[in-house]
């Protein structure tokens, strides 16, 4: 029987790297191109559809999955590791999937957010997290103090969401910060 695969998840807030983590990650593996699939949510049009990127310039090619996409469609004998960025945006349906993929052997990475702006749990990420075999926490440098930040911020005058990689709606706060934001802006 095939060695079950590992699921590698990296979490944080906004500005923590995890993307870069996730490029780094897959970097690591030294895969053939055959052996690795990378896929991210078809919401995320930040940059060319067929490219991850991170804040700091760095970038992978990868496929683009909306609700349609079947992820066994692309599974092949070779498949050895799956990498899923902006992890949270994907439908849970696919994590049924994922653990079945993981029982044959491949390996999973994944990064995303696992809270959102209202440190609500963020879509598939907790069920990633609980699955984990490798749970690495990234944090990102609170805006207005400079500790560690783990908390998406949402600043003022934005009501939506689904935003990806918007600096200009986003920011990164530690706990204190956020819950200091938080609560001056329910007065
Ligand atoms: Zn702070």
């Amino acid at each position: 029987m095939a060695q079950q695969g590992q699921l590698v998840v990296y979490y944080g807030c906004m500005f923590a790297g995890k993307t870069t983590a996730l490029i780094d990650y897959i970097s690591r593996a030294n895969l053939k191109p055959n052996e690795l699939l990378v896929f991210k949510p078809g919401i995320d049009n930040r940059a060319a559809k067929n490219m991850i990127t991170t804040h700091d310039g760095k970038k992978h090619e990868c496929l683009s999955m909306d609700h349609e996409t079947v992820l066994n469609d692309f599974i092949t004998p070779y498949t050895k590791l799956i990498a899923l960025d902006e992890a949270q945006f994907f439908n849970k349906i696919i994590f049924s999937e994922l653990k079945r993929l993981l029982l044959k052997g491949i390996n999973v990475v994944a990064a995303g957010l696992d809270k959102d702006y209202l440190a609500r749990p963020f879509g598939l990420m907790p069920l990633l997290m609980e699955h984990a075999s490798e749970l690495n926490a990234l944090n990102a440098t609170c805006n207005n103090c400079g500790n560690a930040a783990t908390h998406t911020y949402r600043k003022e005058g934005n009501k939506v969401l689904v935003l990806i990689g918007s600096e200009n709606y986003y920011e990164a706060r530690c706990e204190k910060c956020y819950t200091e934001g938080m609560s001056a802006k329910s007065v």
